[in-house]
């Protein structure tokens, strides 16, 4: 699996490009303010970008998809219980004192697991509601291997979980979201979370002190 990850101030959010190594299709998960390193990352691996994918539509989490969709054609796709933060984006800045800029509608609505295929990968789309109605955890697995590598927005972070104050927002559901979908995941699962750095489903069953 082609893995490249980038962030950048003010919100350090993670963008993700994941590919397939042998047919070098690929989906780009959450482009934001860190867009063009994204796209720098498909041009160095002669990447074809054939879906972009978003976790969910906080702010942090949909500001480059303009900029993803003009330079890879490929279709936006989003859960329809998030797409009123969707397109309230430009509200969402100022509330967060920023300026942001619309972003162009939104192509797919989740509809079911999928998975959504990329060559030899395939992304199966878990919702997780709890941080906004509209969450989901992408879970990504070559399709001659069983074992996934989750990427889970701001649903689970190293050591903590996912604010639960904004709109739509629920700890009650979180929780169970966290503990139904994503702690059915075997211990040595590698999480990629929409902030921070890389963990496992086990680490943080272990450890993470919202969880334990
Ligand atoms: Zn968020
Ligand atoms: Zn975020």
């Amino acid at each position: 699996m082609i893995l490249e990850r980038a962030a950048v101030p003010p919100f350090l959010k993670n963008g993700f490009v994941v590919g397939c190594e042998e047919t070098r299709e690929a989906i780009i998960i959450d482009p934001g303010d860190e867009v063009e390193d994204l796209l720098q990352a498909v041009r160095a691996g002669r990447l074809k970008v054939t879906n972009i994918l978003l976790t969910h539509a906080h702010l942090d989490h949909i500001t480059g998809v303009g900029r993803a969709k003009e330079a890879t054609s490929a279709p936006v796709w989003l859960h329809p219980d998030d797409n009123f933060l969707y397109e309230r984006v430009v509200q969402q800045g100022i509330a967060f004192g920023f300026r942001v800029e619309a972003q162009p509608p939104v192509d797919r609505f989740y509809d079911g697991e999928g998975p959504i295929r990329f060559g030899k990968y395939g992304a199966r789309v878990l919702h997780t509601p709890g941080h906004c109605p509209g969450g989901v955890c992408l879970a990504v697995t070559r399709e001659d291997d069983p074992r996934p590598t989750l990427f889970v927005g701001d649903t689970l972070f190293a050591g903590s979980i996912g604010r639960t104050d904004l709109p739509g927002g629920d700890m009650e559901t979180l929780l169970d979201s966290i503990r139904r979908v994503l702690f059915t995941f075997p211990d040595e699962t590698p999480v990629w979370s929409g902030h921070g750095e890389l963990t496992t489903i086990g680490q943080e069953r272990r450890t993470n002190p919202f969880l334990t």
